[in-house]
């Protein structure tokens, strides 16, 4: 752009003349200029957002964004927070009733929450990160994948054994292990008063007394795992594993009519009913154990099966 000429008089050469300015004046003027017009934009922008209360149009973008990915965020707190109770209620279900139907240890919380025992692995990543809370979101995203992991696999194990439900129908000590109307039931489970010793004892079955030589029948499908002779204690005593964390357990008994290692089927007699061992007359002593703990038989056979319906499900050796 050409600068305008201005022309000054000059009194000494009586002409008009283009007058010059220094440099200097023309840079001081423009620094003049310059610094005003930042004070003009500084009042302007003081103005504009401390005394109105405006925001610059950055500003009210940025706020936007980060109102939107705020509740992007919440959003996912929330589904996180859901998430968490609807596995939390799969777990409880899963330790509570499948896997006990099924004979299954339950799964410990150490195996549940797979291995994350309060080490944080993403501490690196936070130290990095100005954003705490979205690293915590994604830290426990990774555990709740890994938890969801480890609770498909015990469904996985879960659902194998439903496949054997069947098996697991004849398996499961259901029936009572001697015709009914032939026994007296002498002894519950429990605490009792011990009738050798006479102090308090926990009684670990029931005593079904009877006749020497009364018929005993393996309570479900398994595989004899104890027979034994001993002089004291349960006398003659034959164990069976049943499978699915069943065990029964058959003592004082006269004849064995199996061995270790010999499967047998539910109804199946393996011995009769004798006095050997710390026994005061004769009698059964009959004990399911459930997960290596002995529970009350009572509640796992039927005390009405009895005469013919019973006879039906059991199979005599009338060679004994
Ligand atoms: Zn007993």
């Amino acid at each position: 752009m050409a600068r305008k000429k201005r022309y000054q008089f000059n009194a000494r050469t009586l002409a008009y003349e283009v007058h010059r300015t220094s440099l200097r004046k023309r840079f001081s003027k423009g620094l003049l200029l310059f610094s005003l017009s930042l004070a003009a934009f500084a009042g302007y922008y003081f103005l504009y957002t401390q005394y109105l209360g405006f925001e610059t149009p950055k500003t009210a973008y940025l706020k936007q964004r980060y109102a939107a990915a705020n509740s992007k965020f919440e959003l996912l707190e929330r589904k996180f927070e859901q998430s968490n109770q609807a596995l939390a209620e799969l777990q409880m279900r899963d330790n509570n009733i499948y896997r006990p139907i099924f004979g299954m240890e339950e799964l410990s919380q150490d195996v549940r929450d797979a291995g994350f025992g309060g080490v944080n692995r993403y501490a690196h990543l936070q130290a990095a990160s100005s954003s705490q809370s979205l690293m915590d979101a994604v830290k426990r995203m990774d555990i709740i994948y890994k938890k969801a992991f480890v609770q498909s696999r015990s469904y996985d194990e879960v659902s194998l054994l439903a496949k054997r439900a069947d098996e697991m129908a004849q398996c499961v000590p259901a029936i009572p292990p001697v015709a009914l109307e032939n026994v007296r039931l002498s002894s519950l489970f429990g605490y009792r008063t011990d009738p050798v010793y006479g102090s308090r004892r926990m009684h670990q079955g029931i005593d079904l007394s009877g006749n020497r030589g009364e018929p005993i029948y393996s309570a479900g499908n398994g595989t004899v795992v104890e027979v034994r002779r001993n002089f004291f204690g349960y006398g003659r005593e034959i164990v069976v594993d049943h499978g699915f964390g069943y065990k029964t357990r058959y003592a004082h008994l006269q004849e064995m009519l199996v061995k270790v290692g010999d499967e047998v089927k539910r109804g199946e007699q393996i011995a009769t009913m004798g006095n050997t061992g710390k026994s005061v007359g004769v009698h059964l002593h009959y004990e399911v154990i459930y997960r290596e703990r002995r529970v009350n038989p009572l509640n796992y056979y039927n005390q009405e099966v009895k005469g013919e319906e019973y006879m039906a499900m059991v199979n005599r050796r009338d060679e004994v």
